[in-house]
């Protein structure tokens, strides 16, 4: 008998690896950060002597959540302004407020908070772009969760940089510091094309070649984003972003709510992450992402939260529940993003959107121990029917709630 570490028994293991593997009594064994074996919980049973073992009967095992757009220590702004559409919220409100109140306290205070509610939601690995961002790196190093931290750069100051310069050593700086960090990923964000320069997104594009991390930005939000920038530059954000070499490396696109055909084609091409945020595209009124497109066409597209001032919350229950309604509500086509797609938003797809696929996004042999066991069979999702395994896929898309996540992982470390 092989030794793990852990044991997790008789649960529905949800795979999402690409042939959609499902075991209904399923365990997964971990050793270390990783996991060893998936499969029939009598096979694992009689392989491995594990030095725990967890029941999971009555509960489902998935891949832990990908959030691949956040800006986490926003929580501390949760419910500061509402019902303002995009410029007005971002010009008018949280750009004078972060300048006044956003210290390295503050990041890490607001960071603490937000990676406890994603953790308690079933969330292990988050995208960030803020300030003062080796904060961020910090509360969520001391979480146990996985992260890919963005040092917010741009053309106007901001609360840690009195110039782009200074921002750009800033970010130079945490990336040096946290660089080969197992589970944090520093890099740098240039906040957006219409808040940055070429030479912003130039210099910050090589900055993220010479450590090949992906740079994170916003992309094609607002339609008048895309206008504006037509006007002014004669191109989409996302074909612009291409021209100053944002694209060169890897990189992470929020939201590209208005990206065209030609976008899309881009985007595939240079393969660009794309993190539709649902339920902040649409209470700022920015609109409703093509995603069943983006599936499509076969981009990296993942789902994120986008900042709590703005959903309000890290919910990604919420964002797969959205994802999987607003592209039939708006094609009058039920089967627009099934159940299946929806949550792969969240894991197999959402790696790839943060290019961390090699690592995380199912429960695979060779992979990361980040893993979420979910409670089924609660009031609101009870019962539960097993007339086909693919059920499955249906119950925790539109019948489970982040409060049914009853165990989360990362790296085989109980965080929950
Ligand atoms: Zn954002």
């Amino acid at each position: 008998m092989e030794t793990v570490d852990l044991l997790l028994i008789h649960g529905a293991v949800v795979t999402m690896d690409a042939a959609g593997h499902i075991f209904l009594d399923g365990a997964v064994a971990v050793r270390g950060s990783e996991i060893v074996a998936v499969g029939p919980s009598g096979d694992l049973a009689v392989r491995f002597a594990a030095r725990e073992t967890v029941d999971c009967q009555g509960c489902a095992i998935i891949p832990g959540l990908i959030n691949a757009h956040a800006h986490v220590p926003m929580s501390l702004l949760r419910g500061l302004v509402a019902d303002q559409q995009l410029d007005v919220w971002l010009f008018g409100y949280m750009f004078p407020v972060e300048s006044r109140f956003v210290d390295p306290e503050f990041v890490f205070t607001g960071t603490q908070l937000s990676c406890a509610e994603m953790i308690r939601g079933g969330t292990t690995t988050f995208v960030d772009m803020y300030y003062f961002e080796e904060e961020v790196a910090r509360a969520a190093d001391m979480s146990g969760m996985r992260a890919i931290c963005g040092q917010t750069v741009m053309r106007l100051p901001t609360p840690d940089a009195a110039s782009f310069d200074e921002g750009l050593e800033r970010a130079r700086v945490f990336i040096e510091q946290w660089h080969g960090h197992e589970r944090i990923i520093p890099t740098i964000a240039p906040h957006a094309p219409y808040t940055c320069t070429d030479a912003i997104y130039r210099e910050a594009a090589a900055l993220c070649r010479r450590y090949g991390v992906p740079l994170v930005t916003h992309l094609s939000e607002t339609e008048r984003e895309v206008e504006e920038s037509r006007r002014e530059r004669e191109v989409t954000p996302i074909r612009y972003a291409k021209r100053v070499g944002a694209f060169d490396g890897k990189c992470i696109a929020a939201h590209c709510v208005h990206a065209t055909e030609d976008d899309i084609r881009l985007l595939r091409e240079h393969h660009v992450g794309v993190a539709p945020c649902p339920s902040s595209n649409l209470k700022l009124a920015s609109g409703i992402a093509p995603i069943r497109r983006f599936i499509e066409a076969n981009l990296r597209v993942g789902l994120g939260t986008d900042g709590p001032a703005s959903n309000d919350d890290q919910d990604m229950f919420t964002e797969i529940h959205l994802a999987a309604l607003l592209p039939k509500g708006i094609s009058g086509d039920p089967t627009a993003v099934p159940a299946r797609d929806a949550l792969a938003l969240a894991t197999s797809l959402g790696a790839r959107a943060v290019h961390l696929d090699h690592l995380i996004g199912s429960l695979e042999p060779g992979k990361r121990a980040d893993i979420a066991v979910v409670a089924l069979g609660r009031l609101h999702s009870a019962p539960r029917y097993h007339y086909a395994p693919d059920a499955l896929y249906s119950h925790l898309v539109y019948g489970a709630r982040s409060a049914d996540v009853r165990d989360v992982l990362v790296d085989g470390r109980f965080l929950l």
